[in-house]
């Protein structure tokens, strides 16, 4: 393998991650970040404030040491926390074991915590303030704009990996250079919109900050989820047009008597949400696709800037980190050149990215639409029951994705869509996990080949 100089452009979540594995391994690493270094100047907006980690996500912490510092600055979420109309709220496990929560964590915190872990390595230079403004994919050189001196700097790079998000320049050169270049970005007809609850007079939290909260209400939904600081994230995800969407709130007044109508027990514990309703940007929602990711074994992309994929899952990230698990798990090959790596990870990670892209597609109309659904919670229910009684034979589709990284989100779909006619078959006629049929559930489950 080359010796030279790997360049990692873009310096968000998955950027320092793959920066730190590649250093570790003894490779000389620079990371190129278009913004200022957020340790020192404040994080910057934009983006969903806090987010989601799962264990894949730690999975990938853990190989270089942050799994125990990330969970340091997270909260442990159990289920979801269903709200109705008229206030009233259930609970919803996530999974039946102890161990099974979803962890909520700062972006902003854990982008800093990635970037203090990378820059501790000698052979790992982090730039800011540098735009990569172009890719010139034949003379395999990189192009910033230093945004401190508004000066243009040429870089030779052998080998480069593109973390630079889902509107990544190394993908636009990758589209605008290579060959039958396939690419597709889809937005949803939803967009999001972020909130707060503050905390309470004496700073603790005003709703249970051991769930993540949903008002499920059909075409739109509100989510939050809590902060180290005692306050919530709220992101109301509505359509952009339409009743009930962004375009039908114009005033202060519109967006009030649309909460209170609606979100009666949240808008009770939001005393700023007009003005914020109107300070905070609306943002789109998209999933993104290329193929190839790389070219040859000069470039790759990885991260958003490979697969951005809506968030109703809560596993962008997620996957971006798997991207570096995996590419940690191929440079303990001996000597692999650079193009048999990237063709390796491109292979291993592509159908794996795809799955959960359509997968997160599916949780979003599990989460607005179904989630208050009785028959919704009964085959939630069930499910855990079948794991109960066959731990081996059915994990349900949420218990994979978010609780069990050694099965690859592919695996992961192709079984869930066995197991939702075994769950359709079994909750068609009954009410109540007492009435499961078991000598059908054993047919079904022990004779589905799962
Ligand atoms: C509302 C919302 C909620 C989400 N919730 C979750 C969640 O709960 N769990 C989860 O796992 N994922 C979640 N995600 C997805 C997650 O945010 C992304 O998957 C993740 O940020 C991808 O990381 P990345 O490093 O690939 O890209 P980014 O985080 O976008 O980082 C890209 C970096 O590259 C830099 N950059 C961009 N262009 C250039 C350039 N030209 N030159 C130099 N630098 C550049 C940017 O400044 C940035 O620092 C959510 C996304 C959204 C929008």
């Amino acid at each position: 393998m080359s010796t030279e100089t790997i360049h990692v452009v873009g310096g968000g979540l998955i950027g320092p991650l793959t920066a730190i594995i590649l250093a570790k391994k003894g490779f000389d690493v620079t990371l190129y970040e278009r913004r200022p270094d957020m340790r020192k100047g404040g994080v910057p907006a934009g983006r969903s404030i806090n987010l989601v980690v799962t264990s894949r996500g730690l999975k990938a912490l853990e190989e270089v040491g942050l799994r125990d510092k990330a969970l340091e600055i997270a909260i442990p979420m159990k289920g979801r926390m269903l709200h109705d109309t008229e206030g009233n709220t259930s609970f919803v496990p996530y999974g039946q074991k102890e161990d099974e929560v979803i962890y909520a964590i700062s972006r902003g915190l854990l982008n800093i915590l990635l970037l203090e872990a990378a820059d501790a390595y000698d052979n790992l230079d982090i730039s800011f303030n540098r735009r990569c403004t172009n890719y010139n994919v034949e003379k395999a050189t990189l192009t910033f704009l230093n945004e401190e001196t508004q000066q243009e700097e040429h870089i030779k790079a052998a080998v480069t990996i593109g973390t630079d998000g889902a509107w990544s320049v190394i993908r636009q050169a990758m589209l605008e250079n290579v060959e039958n270049f396939s690419y597709a970005q889809n937005f949803l007809e939803h967009g999001y919109k972020e909130l707060v609850i503050p905390p309470a007079e004496d700073g603790g939290f005003r709703i249970d900050k051991h769930a993540l909260h949903i008002w499920p209400r059909k075409s739109y939904m509100l989510i939050a989820l809590p902060n180290m600081d005692g306050n919530f994230t709220c992101t109301l995800f509505s359509p952009y047009e339409g009743e009930d969407s962004f375009e039908a709130l114009q005033t202060k007044q519109d967006v009030a008597a649309f909460f209170q109508r609606v979100f009666p027990d949240a808008v009770a514990l939001m005393p700023t949400l007009a003005d914020d309703f109107f300070n905070n940007p609306t943002g789109a929602l998209a999933t993104i696709r290329c193929n190839p990711w790389r070219i040859g074994g000069q470039a790759i992309v990885l991260g958003d800037a490979a697969h951005g994929i809506v968030p109703f899952f809560g596993q962008g990230m997620n996957c971006g980190f798997e991207d570096c698990t995996a590419l940690n798990a191929l440079l303990e090959f001996d000597n692999p050149d650079w193009e048999t790596l990237f063709k390796e990870l491109e292979k291993q990670r592509k159908p794996n990215t795809d799955a959960i892209a359509d997968m997160a597609i599916e949780n979003f109309v599990e989460m607005r639409d179904t989630t208050a659904d009785p028959k919704f919670q009964l085959k939630k229910q069930i499910g855990f029951e079948l794991e109960k009684r066959y731990p081996d034979q059915f994990i349900p589709r949420y218990s994979m994705v978010m609780f069990h990284p050694e099965i690859p989100y592919a695996e992961a779909r192709r079984l869930s869509e066995i197991q939702d006619g075994i769950l359709d078959k079994l909750s068609a006629d009954i009410s109540s996990t007492e009435q499961i049929n078991w000598d059908e559930a054993e047919r079904l489950v022990c004779g589905s080949n799962n």
